[in-house]
């Protein structure tokens, strides 16, 4: 220490933070049963419901013996054992605490300050997890509510088809140009609305019921080059694709995803030149995957954009499409816990990437 810091500008400091921090000692390295509380900050005492009198150079024991008493209680009180002797730091991540004088779910951290001390970072994230629990049901209720919304609206649509039909076999000889025309644009609505609701459809049913399984991505690959090999050879594109692993997933929607991605390399292409578009992976973040592109690019503000449902840069008659394909990447990338993003330069190419954990199975779906 300096001349300028004490222990009442430490204290302050300390008492000041947003977060829990405490002071443990752990006089026997052998025995969790004489841990003491060195020094509280004012956010842990609050969260004890204690004063510093009642906690300063008391052992646990004295304090909240009910620590000893449930196994979360033990396995924290060994980590500050280990940590104290052994060094480095642990995330202990969520942990649920319930005495009497705490309740709730806190993120907690030990970090090692010298043999026989530690400090405990924790951080009351019970709000938190509520808040997103909420979330998850409010979630599942509006993409119910979408799923019934899109479902009932096709009926009337299909009957608007059906009526249009009759309509012009009905009335052929009497509709002149005009009419036809009209008519015609109305037919035209109602498919892309019924194909738009179809979307929402696919988009809503997407990872439901499904299953992970071990899925072999040059197998998926094989199976796309068949399904594209009218379109390859139509657009002059060269698919290169290099070695690719077995990953555990959901094996319908990665296909879409590998699908989707190639499909907007092909189609996003520069008019003058053959598209060559590469797919390959790097063992980094678990799986990262790269689908890359030589084609038009996309402009840096609409990098994140173009993740949204029916976001799209171009009008139809540019480049067909409806916007969902990568509103629907993104999806089945969150359903694996990973995450997609694009590099990008106009005029040069674009490069997808997105990761899948190694082991899904473990990765707390
Ligand atoms: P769609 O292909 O039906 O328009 P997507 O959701 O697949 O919808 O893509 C959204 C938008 O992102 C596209 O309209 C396009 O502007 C842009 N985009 C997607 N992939 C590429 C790509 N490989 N190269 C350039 N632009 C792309």
């Amino acid at each position: 220490m300096n001349e300028l810091v004490n222990l009442e500008i430490l204290t302050k400091t300390f008492d000041g933070l947003p977060v829990g921090v405490g002071i443990f000692h752990i006089p026997d390295l052998e025995n969790i049963r004489d841990i003491r509380y060195v020094y509280m900050n004012k956010v842990v005492l609050y969260e004890m419901k204690k004063s510093k009198e009642e906690v300063f150079g008391k052992s646990i024991l004295e304090v909240a013996p009910e620590a000893y008493e449930h196994p979360g209680g033990l396995m924290v009180l060994e980590t500050y054992k280990k940590v104290a002797a052994e060094g480095g730091e642990v995330n202990l991540g969520l942990v649920e605490y319930s005495n009497h004088m705490v309740a709730g779910t806190y993120e907690c951290s030990v970090h090692q300050i010298q043999k026989h001390y530690v400090y405990v970072m924790l951080r009351n994230v019970t709000e938190l997890e509520k808040a997103k629990n909420d979330l998850e049901i409010k979630n599942q209720e509006l993409n119910q509510f979408a799923m019934i919304a899109s479902h009932d609206l096709k009926e009337p649509l299909n009957s608007l088809s059906g009526v249009i039909q009759l309509f012009r076999s009905e009335y052929e000889e009497k509709l002149d140009d005009q009419a036809n025309e009209l008519l015609s644009f109305m037919s035209q609505a109602n498919k892309r609305m019924l194909s738009v609701i179809n979307d929402i459809l696919d988009y809503g049913r997407l990872g439901q019921g499904k299953e992970l399984t071990t899925i072999d991505c040059s197998e998926v690959m094989e199976v796309i080059k068949q399904d594209f090999t009218a379109k390859l050879s139509e657009t002059n594109t060269t698919l290169q694709v290099g070695e690719l692993p077995i990953i555990k997933g959901y094996k319908t929607e990665v296909r879409l995803l590998f699908q989707n991605l190639i499909s907007n390399a092909i189609k996003f292409r520069r008019p003058d030149v053959a598209p060559i578009v590469k797919v390959s992976v790097e063992q980094k973040n678990g799986w990262t995957f790269a689908v890359q592109d030589n084609g038009i690019g996309i402009a840096e503000e609409h990098k994140d954009k173009i993740f949204n449902i029916f976001k799209r840069l171009h009008s139809e008659f540019e480049y067909e499409g409806s916007g969902v394909g990568l509103a629907h990447c993104k999806k089945i990338v969150d359903l694996h816990k990973g995450k997609i993003l694009v590099e990008s330069e106009q005029g040069v190419g674009s490069t997808f990437y997105f990761t899948i954990p190694e082991d899904l199975a473990s990765a707390d779906l």
